[in-house]
């Protein structure tokens, strides 16, 4: 290893003073010396100034310059350098006075031979290298102080030591806010009382988690809930851990506490806790929580061989209070079911909000089914009473399935799909009532599957076919029209009632390409009649809402006439007053009024809605439901209600159809009040294609041979058997 070169300045007016020293420091064991040699203090300095030298040696008496003065001067050119003082015997005092200056040695010139003055001068810069490198080592050591001090005083953590005695060593400006505690008040004292921490759900004294740390010798956790009181007593809710220290040796010597406030984070957990579990609308438990409470009660009633009832609740029309009054109106009126349902209940069973208007009631015990019947009358009876929102007073009803463990299913699946199987059954026997689910019932949902997937084969296998059924002109007498009635000839079940298919059809989606068939079936048909030069009538066919809702139902129509040739005067389309609520029907509804289709409501009356669609649609006709015209006679109410009715078309313009008509007396009660048109068993049933050509070929005449003006005119058409 081949040791450093020092650079030495000689500052020294003596020739001879100066050749000695030289030499003796040229000799190898020491050096290497790189000795620059000045006689005078001006030059020294003026040497200090151009570049930094390791050594000055000093002669304290120069030309220009001596003692303590000259050291002083030099040290202030030289402050880095290693100032050794050469002296003698006479000025041995100064020597020392430069020393306590900051010199580092001083020698006698007497000594400063070859082997003195290498040695002192060796020992000197290694002295220095050594002071030097504790410099550095002490600049580190404060940098790094600094740098824990400015991150624990600033990190948004409490940090807390304690010494092995449980003594509290430090606070950092976090720790003395949330304990309330300053590092001076709590230096010395004891952890116990500076962090004094309890079960936020026992109240009970929290062991001291420093104290573990420190006896375990590892980082611990805070216990959950760990609540710290404050030194004015109050409560923060905290979390985190605690570590050992360890000293040089690895000898735990204490402990830090690092911890936060817990309560925001705690409440954030809890709160998505929250929202994955319940409906944010309702604020009810969701199908997630439900899932998990239902399986606990199921566990529980096994284990107590008890019953437990699942009810699953569906609102009757939600969905045209929601079209036609706006889904804030809607929303509004979920919550208000919600908070009815919950009152019906007790605390220890759950409403859940399965979804849209759907909700499922879980009464986790019951002795007797009859119980979960109780209460779904409540049920009917709580929501029975309007709803008032806003200016509206809305009206609920709820169809109600009830599923009961173990009888129904020993499992959630089985348990929800049996409640709902009920629920079904409830909706088409009737709304607003409740079914228990039933093994019959299991057979017809089968059944559904079964006519769903002959449906489908009734599409392609050509089974449907259209039957046509007179509209009468109660004025003429004349038929002006035709409704188009779908019917399907199932090879195994025989002919089969649109009512019995139709809903299954709108269910799983399969209206649709019916629907397209029907309209294509009767525009060919009317062609067909009017190339065989047959009198043809317009013919009203209906359209599901879910036909409707299709965007590109207006411009498949106005294909499908071009190519059949049809004018479209000759179609007219029978929708329910729903399909008008639904905001996407709006440009539908315009595109078929510039075509110049006709428009009629179907079964007017039955809807929910309000008549201001009247005004904005151009509604050609308005269809009275056959259930107001059945009872005209003998019902005042629905006598009333029809003559509104007619009164209302009358007075915007639009034509007014009775369905329904069976006996001459409604006849009279319609002709009476001046309805326009009738559509009913008293002239003809739904014809076959063969039989209403007939009619046609008749040009009308077996309809307005017995027609006269006398208001009481026997039955106008013999009609074929219903089929
Ligand atoms: P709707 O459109 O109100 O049709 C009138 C229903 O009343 C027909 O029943 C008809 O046969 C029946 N009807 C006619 N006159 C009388 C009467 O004097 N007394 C009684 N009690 N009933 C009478 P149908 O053909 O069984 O159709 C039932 C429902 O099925 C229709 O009611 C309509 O909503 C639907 N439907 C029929 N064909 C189609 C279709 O092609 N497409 C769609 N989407 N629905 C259809
Ligand atoms: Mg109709
Ligand atoms: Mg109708």
């Amino acid at each position: 290893m081949t040791a450093t070169l020092t650079t030495v300045l000689l500052i020294e007016d003596d020739s001879t003073d100066a050749e000695l020293i030289q030499a003796a420091l040229a000799g190898p064991e020491h050096g290497p010396f790189q000795v620059e040699w000045v006689r005078c203090l001006a030059a020294a300095l003026d040497r200090l100034e151009r570049e930094p030298i390791d050594v000055v040696l000093l002669d304290l008496i120069l030309p220009d310059g001596e003692g303590i003065e000259a050291f002083e001067r030099v040290l202030r050119a030289a402050p880095e350098a290693l100032i050794l003082v050469l002296s003698t015997a006479d000025d041995e005092e100064t020597a020392l006075g430069a020393v306590r200056r900051g010199a580092h040695d001083y020698l006698d010139k007497g000594h400063a031979d070859a082997y003195w003055l290498p040695r002192a001068l060796r020992y000197v810069t290694d002295r220095k290298a050594t002071e030097r490198v504790l410099r550095a080592a002490e600049e580190t050591l404060f940098e790094e102080k600094e740098r824990t001090r400015v991150m624990l005083d600033s990190i948004g953590d409490a940090v807390l030591a304690s010494d092995l005695s449980g003594k509290v060593t430090y606070l950092n400006p976090m720790a003395e806010q949330m304990t309330g505690w300053s590092q001076q008040d709590a230096l010395g004292r004891s952890l116990t009382e500076v962090f004094h921490i309890i079960d936020g759900k026992t109240r009970d004294i929290a062991a001291n988690p420093a104290r573990r740390a420190i006896d375990e010798d590892q980082t611990v956790g805070l216990a959950m809930n760990c609540v710290l009181i404050r030194r004015n007593g109050e409560e923060i809710m905290i979390e985190d851990s605690a570590a050992p220290i360890h000293n040089r040796n690895g000898r735990v010597t204490g402990a830090v506490i690092v911890f936060h406030d817990g309560s925001q984070s705690r409440t954030m957990t809890e709160k998505m806790s929250y929202m994955a579990h319940h409906d944010v609308l309702t604020g009810l438990p969701n199908r997630v929580l439900l899932t998990e409470r239902l399986s606990r009660a199921i566990d529980l009633a096994q284990r107590h061989r008890k019953q437990l009832a699942l009810l699953f609740l569906d609102l009757d029309h939600f969905k045209v209070i929601n079209d036609s009054l706006g889904h804030a109106i809607g929303d509004r009126l979920l919550q208000s079911v919600a908070e009815r349902l919950t009152a019906c209940v007790r605390t220890s069973d759950t409403v859940c909000r399965q979804g849209g208007d759907e909700f499922v009631i879980l009464l986790a015990e019951i002795e007797q089914p009859q119980d979960a019947a109780r209460v779904a009358e409540k049920v009917h009876a709580a929501l029975g009473v309007m709803h008032a929102i806003d200016e509206h007073e809305l009206p609920t009803a709820l169809s109600i399935g009830i599923s009961v463990y173990p009888n129904d299913g020993d499992n959630v699946d089985d348990l929800m799909r049996s409640a709902d199987t009920a629920m079904f059954h409830a909706k088409t026997s009737g709304r607003n009532s409740y079914q228990f689910f039933t093994a019959e019932m299991n057979r017809r949902a089968i059944d559904r599957q079964i006519i769903e997937s002959r449906l489908r084969r009734a599409l392609t296998q050509g089974e449907f076919v259209l039957h046509y059924q007179p509209q009468i002109d109660l004025t003429t007498g004349k038929m002006t029209g035709a409704e188009a009635l779908i019917r399907w000839q199932d090879p195994e079940h025989g002919f089969t009632h649109p009512e019995q298919f139709i809903p299954i059809a709108e269910a799983c989606g399969l209206i649709v390409p019916i629907g397209q068939w029907v309209l294509r079936e009767a525009c060919q048909q009317v062609r067909t009649w009017l190339d065989a030069g047959l009198n043809a009538v317009p013919v009203a066919v209906n359209v599901s809402a879910l036909e409707f809702a299709h965007p590109d139902f207006s411009i498949g129509l106005a294909r499908l006439l071009k190519e059949i040739g049809l004018a479209p005067d000759y179609l007219e389309l029978e929708i329910t007053e729903n399909v008008l609520m639904q905001d996407t029907a709006v440009p539908t509804l315009e595109n078929l009024r510039d075509m110049g289709i006709w428009l009629a409501i179907d079964d007017f009356g039955m809807g929910y809605s309000s008549l201001s669609y009247l005004k904005r649609f151009s509604i050609d006709t308005l269809k009275i439901d056959r259930s107001f015209v059945r009872d005209i006679v003998t019902d005042i109410d629905d006598a009333t209600i029809v003559s509104a009715v007619i009164g209302m078309g009358k007075n915007l313009h639009r034509r007014v159809i009775a369905e329904g008509v069976e006996t001459p007396e409604q006849l009279v009660f319609l002709r009476s009040r001046c309805c326009s048109k009738a559509q009913g068993f008293l002239f003809s049933h739904p014809l076959s294609v063969k039989d209403f050509a007939h009619l046609l070929a008749d040009d009308n005449d077996a309809l307005s041979r017995q027609w006269s003006s006398d208001p009481r005119p026997a039955p106008l058409f013999i009609t074929p058997p219903r089929l």
